[in-house]
C-alpha cells in the first residue's frame, strides 16, 4: 500500500530531486547536520523522563542532563557537520542542554495528564477508498481527562513559525487524524508544538473541515510525486544542510572538490575550466564596454555628420551607411500603468486578437510552475517537442555565515 509520511512529503515541496535520492533511489547517508544531532539527543532524554515517569520514577534535572551528555558523547562521530561556522559543537551542545533545563523547570513535576504513548507510531488511511496510507511517530500523546486528547510534539529549531505556519501545519494535523479514532470518547484533540530553544508552548487543533481540506490537499500532493517524471532539483537555503550534496548534481562537484588538498585542488578539471571561462568573459566584458562606448561615439559623429552634409546614406571604402532619423510612434511596455488600460480598450473594441500573441517562453514556464489542471497541460504538451537546452550562468560564490 503506498505510504507516505509528513517528512517525506516535505522533502519533495522542498526539492524533488532530494525526494529521488532518499525515497526512491534509497540512499544510504551517513552525514547528519549537528542540529538534527541535537535534537535527537534532547528527544530522547525528554522520552526517557515521560518513560522513567510511567514507572513513578522522576529523574531530577541533573540525573535527566547526565543522560543528555553521556548519549552525546556516545553518538558523536567525524560524520557530524557543522555549517555555521560561527558555533562549534560545545555551543550546540550547552544549546540543547538549555532546551532540556527550561523544559524540566518549566513542567516539573510533569503531572499534568496521563502519558499514553512515546515515539506513537501512527499509521492511517487517508482517504475512504484506502489507496494512500500516512504513517508517522508523536513525540508524546498525553490524555488530558478522559474526553481530552494532546499531541506533544518537541521542536528545536531556531525559528518561530508564525501564526500561519501554526494553523497550517500538516504534521500535526496528520496526527490528529491518525489518533483521532484510536480511543474512545476522545471529544476534543489538541495540537501542542515545543518550541524549546524559545521555552515556549504553541497550541492549535483542527476543525471536521480543515482535516477534510488536508486529505484533499495531501491527495493532489501524492498525485503530484506519483506523475513528476523529473525530480529536478530546487536549490534553496537549506541545501547546506542537505545530506545527498554528495549526490545532487548542483553539488556533487562543490563537495568533491571542496575535500581536495590547495594543489590538487587549482588543477582539478572543473575548477580550471570555470575559472578559465570567467576570466575570458571577464575580459570580453571589458573589451565589449570598451568597444560599445567607442561605437556610440562614432554614431553620435555618424548623424551629426549626416544632418550636417544633408545625406542618408555615407559611403565608406567597401560599404555603406544608411541613416534614417524619423519619429515613431511607441506604445507603453507592460509594468507601465498606462498598459493595463490600454489592453482592456483594445479588448474591448473587439481587436484583441489582431494584436496579442502567444508566448510559448512564458506558456512553458507557467506549465513547469505546475499551477494548471493537469487535464489541460496535458491537452497543451500535445503541441510541444522536446529539444535540448544548453546554458552556462556563471555566479559569484558566497561566503558561509
Ligand atoms: S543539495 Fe539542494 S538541490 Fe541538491 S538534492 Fe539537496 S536540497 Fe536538492
Amino acid at each position: 500500500m503506498p505510504t507516505y509520511s509528513h517528512s517525506q512529503l516535505s522533502t519533495y515541496e522542498t526539492c524533488p530531486h532530494k525526494y529521488k535520492l532518499a525515497y526512491i533511489d534509497k540512499i544510504e547517508v551517513e552525514t547528519e547536520g549537528v542540529e538534527a544531532f541535537m535534537g535527537s539527543r534532547v528527544h530522547e532524554a525528554l522520552e526517557k523522563l515521560y518513560r522513567d515517569l510511567k514507572v513513578t520514577k522522576l529523574n531530577t534535572l541533573e540525573e535527566l542532563l547526565n543522560f543528555y551528555h553521556q548519549s552525546w558523547k556516545k553518538n558523536w562521530n567525524d560524520l557530524i557537520q557543522i555549517i555555521r561556522k560561527d558555533y562549534n559543537a560545545e555551543d550546540y551542545r550547552r544549546l540543547g542542554e538549555k532546551c532540556i533545563t527550561d523544559y524540566y523547570k518549566r513542567y516539573y513535576p510533569f503531572d499534568l495528564g496521563k502519558t499514553l504513548g512515546l515515539e506513537e507510531y501512527i499509521y492511517f488511511p487517508l482517504e475512504e477508498e484506502k489507496s494512500y496510507w500516512i504513517r508517522g511517530f508523536i513525540d508524546r500523546l498525553t490524555l488530558v481527562d478522559s474526553s481530552v486528547l494532546e499531541i506533544h510534539d518537541y521542536k528545536t529549531s531556531n525559528r518561530l513559525p508564525t501564526k500561519e505556519d501554526v494553523h497550517s501545519d500538516r504534521q500535526l494535523a496528520f496526527y490528529h487524524m491518525g489518533v483521532a479514532e484510536k480511543w474512545q470518547g476522545i471529544q476534543e484533540v489538541r495540537l501542542i508544538w515545543h518550541y524549546l530553544t524559545f521555552d515556549t508552548e504553541i497550541h492549535s487543533s483542527r476543525t471536521p473541515e480543515q482535516l477534510y481540506q488536508l486529505r484533499q490537499a495531501t491527495l493532489e500532493l501524492i498525485r503530484r510525486i506519483e506523475t513528476d517524471r523529473q525530480l529536478f532539483p530546487k536549490e534553496g537555503p537549506l541545501c547546506d544542510w542537505c545530506d545527498y550534496q554528495g549526490f545532487c548534481p548542483k553539488r556533487k562537484h562543490l563537495i568533491t572538490v571542496g575535500s581536495l588538498p590547495p594543489n590538487e585542488y587549482l588543477n582539478e578539471e572543473g575548477v580550471v575550466l570555470v575559472n578559465q571561462y570567467v576570466e575570458l568573459k571577464e575580459r570580453k566584458r571589458l573589451l565589449n564596454e570598451e568597444s560599445d562606448a567607442e561605437l556610440a561615439k562614432i554614431e553620435e559623429a555618424l548623424y551629426a555628420y549626416a544632418q550636417r552634409e544633408e545625406l542618408e546614406a555615407i559611403f565608406g571604402s567597401d560599404h555603406v551607411a544608411k541613416i534614417k532619423i524619423e519619429m515613431k510612434e511607441k506604445y507603453p511596455l507592460k509594468g507601465n500603468p498606462h498598459r493595463k488600460i490600454l489592453d482592456e480598450m483594445v479588448k474591448k473594441a473587439g481587436k484583441w486578437m489582431e494584436v496579442s500573441d502567444l508566448n510559448p517562453w512564458m506558456l512553458a514556464r507557467i506549465i513547469g510552475r505546475g499551477g494548471w489542471p493537469p487535464s489541460l497541460v496535458n491537452k497543451v504538451k500535445e503541441f510541444s517537442t522536446v529539444e535540448e537546452s544548453r546554458s552556462i550562468t556563471i555566479s559569484k560564490l558566497k561566503e558561509r555565515e
